[in-house]
């Protein structure tokens, strides 16, 4: 018997529901109406495939918004979990956590000088990012009107009431007025934009290096270096927020390292925990001593063990995972580079390692649709633009069989 009709037998054995009706029943019943969500339930993975209520297998383009990078049953994260044991799985930032340090340690080793808070997801870190340039910023000038930052349109950096504000995109904020006053917004990728934002108010700029949600655009390389000019001649910081291009998405463990421009503070999430809400900001050492004792703080930020899986996280990664992200991740644009030679409907290629957007003429979410019936999962972003966020595992096989099932479905 294979390890698919054991599973599902193993549901039905144990109360699981196995009609996708009453899951969609159920979820309208219980949950709020947040989320448009597919009638399909997840049981197991295994490598950068996942497996629903029946059977069905689905190749995993996605990876939970790009949380996934190890895939599905790593060996050895599955193993840090079994061992864990009776170790506690929460003591409170009131005591040390080993597994805490340690994953600071190397997030250091691989950004620059500076110290680690953690949170627990990516909303949470650019709060921390936030209230950190605020605080900075107070005490360098002395100025409490210097607290404005500065974010891009289309930019997204979260759904709390900083962030939310933070971010570039009116759908995102409509019924929530009044927002949190002190973000400006300018175009992306526009130097003299910025630079005509700035004022004698302004403590931070905070970028994504590609923005994600905007439709993936990557950000140009002049432009970077742009930013990092003007906020050294202003004396403001500069913050990546790279939730979802850092821990090794774009094929480097940060994005800003394919640009060489080095930030104050850089927003951590996503991948991080290995599966387990992880969030964190790295600050270099002179920005990060703005925070004393009782400046900030979560319950539950840096727990032991999401902590421990971001150590194996990054260990994987430094272990040859990011070198097969940068060569899947060229392997994987050579072919969508490829279709949209082949078909009018594409617009543009874009992304960095395995963090790809295909930007269609038109409206494009009919293309998921039809992808997930055939058992790909990809995303589609702004309306027109199918993102593909694998787990940074995939193989060249792998990516071929996407195309197939994605290519059927450009003009259908
Ligand atoms: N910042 C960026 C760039 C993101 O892509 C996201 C989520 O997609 C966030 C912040 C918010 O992260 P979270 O949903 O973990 O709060």
């Amino acid at each position: 018997m294979n390890s698919d009709i054991k599973i599902c037998l193993y549901l039905k054995k144990n109360g699981v529901k196995m009609n996708k009706e009453n899951i969609k029943d159920d979820v309208s019943k219980y949950l709020m109406n947040t989320y448009k969500r597919y009638p399909l339930c997840f049981t197991h993975g295994d490598g950068v495939y996942l497996y629903d209520l029946s059977g069905k297998k689905y190749l995993d383009c996605i990876s939970g918004i790009g949380v996934n990078a190890l895939g599905y049953g790593n060996r050895q994260i599955t193993e840090r979990m079994k061992t864990w044991g009776n170790k506690p799985l929460h003591t409170s930032n009131l005591f040390c956590i080993e597994s805490q340090v340690e994953l600071a340690r190397i997030l250091i080793e691989e950004s620059f000088p500076g110290k680690v808070f953690f949170a627990n997801s990516g909303a949470e870190a650019n709060e921390a990012a936030i209230k950190l340039a605020r605080k900075y910023s107070l005490q360098k000038y002395g100025s409490e009107n210097r607290y404005e930052i500065i974010t891009m349109k289309n930019s997204f950096h979260g759904r709390t009431f900083a962030t939310m504000s933070a971010t570039g995109q009116d759908k995102i904020k409509a019924g929530y007025s009044p927002l949190l006053p002190g973000f400006r917004h300018v175009d992306f990728n526009d130097g003299e934009g910025l630079l005509s934002a700035i004022d004698k108010n302004t403590c931070a700029v905070m970028v994504e290096p590609v923005q994600g949600e905007g439709g993936v655009v990557v950000a140009n390389n002049d432009y970077l270096k742009e930013l990092r000019q003007i906020c050294n001649e202003w004396g403001i910081l500069l913050i990546y927020d790279e939730v979802q291009t850092g821990i090794g998405r774009t094929g480097k463990m940060f994005a800003y390292s394919h640009f060489d421009i080095e930030p104050d503070i850089i927003a951590l999430a996503k991948g991080l925990g290995g599966g387990l809400p992880l969030g964190a900001i790295v600050a270099k050492d002179d920005v990060a001593a703005a925070f004393s004792p009782g400046d900030h703080a979560s319950t539950f930020g840096g727990n032991p063990l999401s902590c421990a899986l971001g150590v194996e996280v990054l260990n994987q990664l430094r272990g040859g995972i990011l070198e097969n992200c940068k060569t899947m991740g060229v392997y994987f644009k050579e072919k969508l580079n490829g279709l949209m030679s082949k078909h009018k409907g594409i617009k543009q290629v874009r992304g960095l390692g395995l963090m790809l957007g295909v930007e269609f003429q038109d409206e494009a979410t009919e293309i998921v649709n039809k992808c997930l019936n055939d058992g790909l999962l990809v995303n589609c972003t702004k309306g027109n633009v199918i993102r593909f966020l694998p787990p940074l595992i995939i193989k060249e096989e792998e990516i071929e069989e996407a195309m197939i099932i994605f290519e059927n479905h450009i003009f259908s």
